[in-house]
C-alpha cells in the first residue's frame, strides 16, 4: 500500500469492511477506523445500530450492508456492495462471531453448526471474496480476523467456540501464508475479556466475575475502545511486514 511516513497509521480514502459492525467489538472497530480516515462498510443481519452515525460524525461514508452470515452464501455479495458503494477495498475486519454454552457431553450439533458456521466457514468465504478483489486491484490488502483467548486456551462449556476461534487462529496463519505474495496481509487480533453483550451472562454471574477480574492484571474487563489503536495500526501500512500474527488485546491475561 505504500508506506506513509509522516503518518504510518493514516487510513485516509480507505475503504473498510466490518462485519457485525451494529454493535459491541464490531461497532468500536468501525468508528476507531473511520476516526483513522475509512469509509465503513458495515454489515449487520438486522439493524446497522447507531455506527453510521457515529462514522458519519468523523466525516467518513457509510454504506448500511444487510447479510446474515450464518451462511457463506452473501461473501460475494457483500464485496460486490462494497465495490459498488466506494469504488474499492482495503480492509476486511472479520468480526461476526456467536458463542454457545453447553457442557460437551451434552453439546448439540446445532450449537457445533451455528458457530462453526459463521465464526469460521463465513469468516473464510468472506476473506475469499475479498482477497480475490484485493487481487484484481493488484494494490495489496488488509484481513484483521477476530480470535480470542480461546485461540490459545482450551475453555470450558464452549466447544464449538474454542474449536472456531483456535481455527481462525490456524487459518489467519495459512491465507497469510498463501496470500503475502499479493501484498495482502492476514493478521487476528484476539480480544481478551471484553465488556460486551457476548460476555453480559460471564459478567452477571457475580463468582465467575469475580474469578475472571481477579485473573486480569489490568485489573478490568476490555472495552471495543481498547482495540482502536490495534485494529487501526493491523489496517495501516504501520504493519505492511506483520503477516500471520494473532495479537492478543488482553489487559495481561495470557501472560498470567
Ligand atoms: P456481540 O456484541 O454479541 O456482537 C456480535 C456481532 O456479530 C453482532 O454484530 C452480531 O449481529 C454479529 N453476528 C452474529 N451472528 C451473525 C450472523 N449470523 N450474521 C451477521 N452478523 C452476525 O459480541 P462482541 O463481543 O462484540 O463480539 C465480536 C467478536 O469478538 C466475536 O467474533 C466474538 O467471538 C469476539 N470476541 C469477543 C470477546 C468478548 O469478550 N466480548 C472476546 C474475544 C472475542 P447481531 O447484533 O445481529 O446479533
Amino acid at each position: 500500500m505504500g508506506l506513509n511516513t509522516v503518518n504510518p497509521f493514516d487510513l485516509t480514502g480507505r475503504v473498510a469492511i466490518v462485519t457485525g459492525s451494529n454493535t459491541g467489538l464490531g461497532a468500536g472497530m468501525a468508528v476507531a477506523l473511520a476516526a483513522a480516515g475509512c469509509d465503513i462498510v458495515g454489515v449487520s443481519r438486522t439493524d446497522a445500530g447507531d455506527t453510521p452515525a457515529r462514522v458519519e460524525a468523523s466525516g467518513r461514508r457509510f454504506a448500511d450492508v444487510r447479510a446474515d452470515l450464518g451462511s457463506p452464501a452473501p461473501a460475494g455479495d457483500i464485496v460486490r456492495a462494497a465495490v459498488e458503494a466506494f469504488g474499492r477495498i482495503d480492509v476486511l475486519v472479520n468480526n461476526a462471531g456467536i458463542i454457545r454454552r453447553d457442557n460437551a457431553l451434552d453439546f448439540t450439533e446445532a450449537d457445533w453448526d451455528d458457530v462453526m458456521d459463521v465464526n469460521l466457514k463465513s469468516l473464510f468465504f468472506l476473506s475469499q471474496a475479498a482477497a480475490r478483489q484485493f487481487v484484481k486491484q493488484q494494490g495489496g490488502g488488509k484481513i484483521i480476523n477476530v480470535a480470542s483467548m480461546l485461540s490459545f486456551q482450551g475453555g470450558i462449556r464452549v466447544a464449538s467456540y474454542t474449536a472456531s476461534k483456535s481455527g481462525v487462529l490456524g487459518l489467519t496463519r495459512l491465507l497469510a501464508n498463501e496470500w503475502a505474495a499479493h501484498g495482502i496481509n492476514v493478521n487476528a487480533i484476539a480480544p481478551g475479556y471484553m465488556a460486551t453483550a457476548n460476555t453480559a451472562a460471564l459478567r452477571d454471574d457475580t463468582r465467575r466475575n469475580g474469578e475472571i477480574l481477579g485473573r486480569i492484571p489490568a485489573a478490568r474487563w476490555g472495552t471495543p475502545d481498547d482495540l482502536a489503536g490495534p485494529v487501526v495500526f493491523l489496517a495501516s501500512s504501520a504493519s505492511d511486514y506483520v503477516h500471520g500474527h494473532t495479537l492478543a488485546v488482553d489487559g495481561g491475561w495470557l501472560a498470567r
